[in-house]
């Protein structure tokens, strides 16, 4: 239907107008079962979280804080767990690329504090 607004569709079409993607990324429309447009391949999937977009709630030294909002002692969180894979300081905004930056930044925090705890 040319005329749908369903996001979906109207994202494959973005995607097959971008260059980039329809070079490398799109088929052309056909019949799936099509013998000239043909081999069907199987691929097998295995399923991976990608963003935890949550974890335990930490403060700026990447302590676990308790419900209450105090920090459980001796306890750090940092990466994936602490939600910094995700969401974390990139919010709703998180694009590729940039989990791994929260992720070493948030660890990087919990080692000073731990290691300023014990010394
Ligand atoms: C397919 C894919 C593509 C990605 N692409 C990008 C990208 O292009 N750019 C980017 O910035 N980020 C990317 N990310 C996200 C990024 O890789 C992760 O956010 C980041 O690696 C998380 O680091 P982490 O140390 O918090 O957790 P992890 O790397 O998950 O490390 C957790 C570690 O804990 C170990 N572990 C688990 N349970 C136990 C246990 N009980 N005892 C001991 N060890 C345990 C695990 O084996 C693992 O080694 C991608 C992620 C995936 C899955």
């Amino acid at each position: 239907n040319p005329f749908t607004k369903d996001l979906q569709v109207t994202a494959i079409r973005g995607a097959r107008r971008y260059l980039g993607d329809k070079l490398i990324r799109t088929a052309a429309p056909h019949r799936i079962l099509d013998p000239a447009a043909g081999p069907l391949i199987a691929v097998r999937l295995n399923i991976l979280t990608r963003k935890s977009l949550g974890g335990l709630e930490t403060d700026l030294d990447s302590r676990v804080l308790t419900e209450g909002g105090a920090p459980l002692d001796g306890v750090y969180a940092a990466g994936e767990a602490a939600g910094f894979g995700g969401g974390g300081v990139h919010g709703y905004r998180s694009l590729e690329g940039t989990f791994l930056g929260g992720c070493v930044f948030s660890g990087r925090a919990a080692g000073r504090a731990a290691a300023r705890a014990v010394s």
